[in-house]
């Protein structure tokens, strides 16, 4: 059972202190509903231990958070404007951009608005199983039921089957109409090095397979290239007749018929006059407001285990680009929230997390070298991606690992390719070497000509590390990891000076799905009913990854829920 509480009450309990203490107390303190008035249904009464300490019990779980009290309605008297369109997108990231895109070159009357100043975007890798350019480049597509299969496993096969058809099977088609529109604009498109192709091989259950897309130019490499995109698409879409107001934050949905009926439109704050302006939406509002990783009581709610990894001050900006301490504050999803939503079904959400450590052969990779914990022990088996080295030391105590390393690491390991397009030539010895001394050079990597330097100068505990140091040199003369059964050919010696080592903690890039959502991309309710009007993509569609972003289908987002998912939607808008 739901305690029920109303805004009011909420706010009064909230006044009080922290928002769960003041829920609690309030709570203790209600009365047994007598007659089916209004006042708030009788629940358990919050207790204490003699510490002072509240105990929750399974109904105070289920007490509303903050963020899911509804505001006030803006009034109509607020309201300085109507403006009508077919369809509104709320966001200008990839997804909005591409959905708006799509159906404007449907002929559909395409409205998009945005908080941010500008398009919005990260990082460059968009994931399709075949395409033109692939076939350009004479790359085999990979075999999607193995694959697949993998991906659910990886996920507990607990995700949305039927949106994973609809996105396979329009996967190319949607890939092939983003590579038409920008080489037609002179942005060139190819794959990105994202495979541990050599140091994994084709057989590793990590294999990544080799098709994530780029866009690049002098400034930007394939896995970085999203600006040369959403930029084209901002100027497209109004090539077609669409059109874009930046700086234009939605703030309420407006559901007819008392939160019952259709979504109609959208109420938004112009950012530079704080003016109110309605836009009504003829066939559809599409949320693409991204995510809701900078609400640290969301991500309480909803993902704990990275709260950690967030910044006090994540969520301010509304441009945010490549941040790895939280984006935004999951206004889309609290606005779908408040007119009657459903959450999706997994919970905690899929977090998209990783580690660079500077140190992996080959992009996506972890340091499958030697890496000890701050208490100096080896933790783990080191030869995985960086997503799975992510996990493995956020279980670590102050979430921190250190990898150590030698000189012959760069001679004895490899392959090594630097992050870029997929044909870059391979990194030398020479090369290799010189790109630790320049992180040294700018203090990412220390460097010793002793371990116990080394070890000094992590300031790790100097027995206890040099004895993990010895006891994997060991094991890797031996040529079997009786510890953590790494592959012996992934066994490589921390032996010739000088050495190196980091300290390097998780990096956490953004937090899938939210809101329920059917195969169709709507917005339903917790009972399923879908909210007609009301529509999700990108980021935010519900229950499509779970467990955690594992990149072996690197560029899954952008590729997927972004650009396949905003072709398909803006396409099937359009028709209706
Ligand atoms: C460093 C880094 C690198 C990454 N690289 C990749 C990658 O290569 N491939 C990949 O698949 N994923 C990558 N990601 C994840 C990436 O952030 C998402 O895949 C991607 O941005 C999702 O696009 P989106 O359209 O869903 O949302 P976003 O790109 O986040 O866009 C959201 C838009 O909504 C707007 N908005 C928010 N609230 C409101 C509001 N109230 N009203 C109006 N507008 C609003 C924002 O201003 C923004 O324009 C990376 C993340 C990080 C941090």
């Amino acid at each position: 059972m739901e305690a029920k509480l109303d805004r009011r009450d909420f706010l009064k309990g909230a006044a009080v202190g922290a928002a769960g203490i003041g829920v609690a107390s309030m709570l203790g303190a209600c009365t047994p509903q007598q007659n089916g008035g209004d006042e708030p249904e009788a629940t358990a009464p919050a207790t204490s231990t003699t510490d002072g300490d509240l105990i929750l019990n399974a109904e105070l779980a289920d007490s509303k958070w903050s963020f899911e009290i509804p505001p006030d309605p803006i009034p109509d008297s607020d309201i300085k404007e109507i403006v009508e369109a077919e369809i509104v997108v709320v966001g200008a990231g990839t997804s909005g951009l591409c959905t708006a895109v799509s159906a404007a070159e449907q002929g559909a009357d395409v409205l998009l608005i945005s908080a941010s100043k500008a398009p919005v975007s990260r990082g460059g890798s968009n994931h399709a199983i075949n395409s033109k350019v692939m076939e350009r480049e004479g790359v085999e597509p990979y075999d999607l039921e193995k694959f697949m299969m993998r991906e659910r496993i990886l996920a507990a096969n607990s995700v949305d089957q039927k949106k994973w058809s609809k996105l396979f099977n329009n996967n190319e088609e949607a890939m092939n109409w983003l590579i038409d529109l920008m080489e037609e604009r002179g942005i060139p498109m190819t794959l990105e090095t994202c495979a541990p192709e050599v140091v994994f091989g084709p057989d590793d259950p990590q294999f990544i397979p080799l098709a994530a897309h780029g866009a690049y130019s002098e400034d930007y490499d394939p896995g970085s290239g999203q600006p040369l995109i959403v930029n084209a698409l901002a100027e497209i879409l109004q090539e077609k007749g669409g059109r874009i107001l930046f700086e234009t934050k939605g703030v309420q949905l407006i559901r007819d018929d008392d939160n019952t009926g259709r979504v109609s439109a959208i109420i938004a704050q112009d950012l530079n006059t704080e003016e109110y302006t309605k836009y009504a939406a003829s066939k559809a509002v599409v949320l693409a407001t991204g995510d809701f990783s900078a609400d640290k009581e969301m991500m309480k709610k909803y993902c704990p285990s990275m709260l950690p990894l967030i910044a006090d001050d994540a969520g301010e900006d509304y441009d945010v680009g490549p941040a790895t301490t939280g984006l935004y504050k999951g206004d889309g999803h609290k606005m779908g929230l408040w007119i009657g939503a459903g959450w999706q079904r997994n919970v905690p959400n899929c977090p998209m997390v990783n580690v660079q450590q500077g140190t992996a052969a080959q992009p996506y990779c972890g340091h499958c070298g030697l890496t000890l914990n701050i208490n100096g022990e080896r933790y783990s088996n080191e030869h995985a991606t960086h997503s799975y080295t992510g996990r493995a030391l956020m279980l670590q105590p102050g979430q921190v690992s250190f990898p150590i390393w030698a000189t012959n690491y760069a001679s004895e390991y490899g392959p090594w390719y630097a992050r870029g397009a997929f044909d870059l030539p391979e990194m030398t010895t020479e090369e290799v070497i010189a790109d630790w001394e320049d992180k040294v050079e700018s203090g990412r990597f220390v460097k010793a000509d002793t371990l116990e330097e080394l070890v000094e100068l992590l300031e790790l505990p100097k027995e206890t590390a040099l004895a993990s140091i010895a006891r994997y040199n060991e094991l890797c003369e031996k040529g079997h990891d009786d510890d953590f059964f790494k592959r012996a050919d992934q066994m490589v010696p921390v032996r010739d000076a000088p050495f190196y080592g980091a300290r390097v903690g998780g990096r956490f890039l953004t937090v899938m799905g939210g809101l329920r959502t059917n195969v169709d991309l709507q917005v339903c309710q917790d009972d399923d009913t879908p909210i007609e009007g009301l529509y999700v993509v990108g980021t935010m569609v519900g229950d499509f990854f779970n467990n955690t972003y594992t990149f072996l289908m690197e560029g899954l987002n952008y590729g997927g829920c972004c650009v396949t998912f905003g072709y398909v939607l803006g396409r099937e808008l359009a028709a209706k």
